[in-house]
């Protein structure tokens, strides 16, 4: 666990399924994620709440 933790030490760009917008994920944000036991976001911020939203309805 402590190893993958140790190899994230940059920025990571990935791209947003939804509108295809570039995303940076920060360093923290991954450790932050896997940490967490979660997989990588796969959608920006805005699409993620719109997301959200919606399931809330
Ligand atoms: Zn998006």
């Amino acid at each position: 666990m402590s190893t993958i933790l140790s190899l994230i030490q940059h920025d990571l760009n990935i791209m947003c399924k939804e509108c295809n917008k570039n995303i940076l994920l920060k360093a923290g944000e991954i450790k932050f994620y896997l940490n967490k036991g979660f997989n990588l976001p796969k959608r920006c911020k805005s699409c993620r709440k719109k997301r959200k939203q919606k399931q809330n309805r």
